[in-house]
């Protein structure tokens, strides 16, 4: 009934089962090559397929955040840990050789390096039916999406969760499968269009890679987001999907949209009260804030690693 009705391990031995779930990842071994889900690729939309990859020496700037930086061909990645600081530099291969790749990263460290850079290649889609039959792909298996806001392992976990709340019955449910898979689906498209944002929304001129994303046509669902956002300042907001309204608001502002009208409803709201409930807001973080040990110091006390002997 093309299910997989075993798999045979490299050691002879045979498993048989009703359920198998794929992550082989991006190999995507049962879900690719045995049931022939095809993957949708999305390079137009998300040109960067590579990555270098390479560790330096720690900074004293040990920020409590990713910081990425936008470069001719992709971004970099500066992410601190405590002993050391990893850094990656994600490109596309369309418009930037590896070794060009891997002078800008050698060139942009805030530490001495501690290996060679490594390169790292990927293909942004997903699979157009991440559980087809009996077999459900989660993982790299199921999709991949550049790291840019660090979301592969929560689409794991969203996966997970889904599956054990349609855990079907021996006969695989057919209603089952679709839902998971138009659930997963939202899941990947509305962390696709965030990640497109951050590529189209731009305002450079000097580089090939930000001339193309900003001209590129965009997912029509991501077109839509940024037409009611442009048109007063709207941002839907579903129950599913991982960015909130207040992720999509800053990149939008922060890629240099503006909303061109407002919401008529906020007519209702006197000015002087808004400012005054965010001055009170913005008091009383900084009050927090002032009041919280440094990330460094935090860190050191409630998880510090034993410097090596
Ligand atoms: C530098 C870097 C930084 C990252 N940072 C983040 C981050 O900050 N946040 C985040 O969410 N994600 C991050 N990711 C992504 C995340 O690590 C991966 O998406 C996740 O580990 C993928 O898990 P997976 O199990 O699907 O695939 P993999 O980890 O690739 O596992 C697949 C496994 O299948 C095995 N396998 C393949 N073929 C066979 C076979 N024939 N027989 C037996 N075994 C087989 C492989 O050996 C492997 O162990 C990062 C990735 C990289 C490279």
């Amino acid at each position: 009934n093309g299910h997989i009705a075993s798999v045979t391990l490299e050691s002879g031995e045979v498993v048989t089962g009703d359920l198998f779930i794929d992550c082989s990842g991006f190999k995507g071994l049962l879900i690719g090559e045995t049931m022939e889900s095809p993957f949708e690729d999305w390079t137009k939309w998300l040109p960067c397929d590579r990555a270098m990859a390479v560790p330096c020496a720690r900074s004293d700037d040990f920020t409590p955040y990713t910081r990425s930086t936008a470069r001719e061909a992709g971004w970099q990645w500066r992410i601190p840990l405590q002993h050391r600081t990893g850094n990656g530099y994600v490109y596309s291969s369309a418009f930037i050789s590896d070794d060009e790749a891997a002078r800008t990263l050698m060139d942009n460290l805030d530490g001495e390096a501690l290996a060679d850079p490594r390169p790292i290649r990927f293909k942004a889609g997903r699979r157009t039916e991440s559980w087809k039959g009996n077999c459900v792909a989660i993982g790299l298996a199921s999709g991949f999406l550049e790291p840019l806001e660090s979301t592969s392992i929560y689409l794991v976990q969203i996966a997970i969760n889904n599956l054990v709340q349609l855990w079907p019955r021996k006969a695989m449910d057919p209603v089952l499968i679709k839902e998971f898979n138009r659930l997963v689906d939202n899941e990947y498209d509305r962390v696709r269009d965030f990640l497109i944002l951050h590529y189209h929304a731009n305002t450079r001129d000097d580089a090939e890679l930000w001339r193309y994303t900003r001209e590129m046509s965009v997912p029509d669902s991501l077109q839509d987001k940024i037409d009611r956002f442009r048109h007063r300042g709207d941002i839907p907001f579903y129950r599913s999907g991982l960015f909130a309204p207040p992720s999509w608001v800053s990149v939008m502002f922060g890629q240099g949209l503006k909303p061109e009208g407002h919401d008529r409803l906020t007519e209702r709201l006197k000015l002087e009260d808004v400012q005054q409930r965010l001055e009170t807001l913005r008091r009383k973080i900084s009050n927090r804030v002032d009041a919280m040990p440094t990330h460094d110091q935090f860190v050191r006390d409630y998880c510090g690693v034993k410097e090596a002997a």
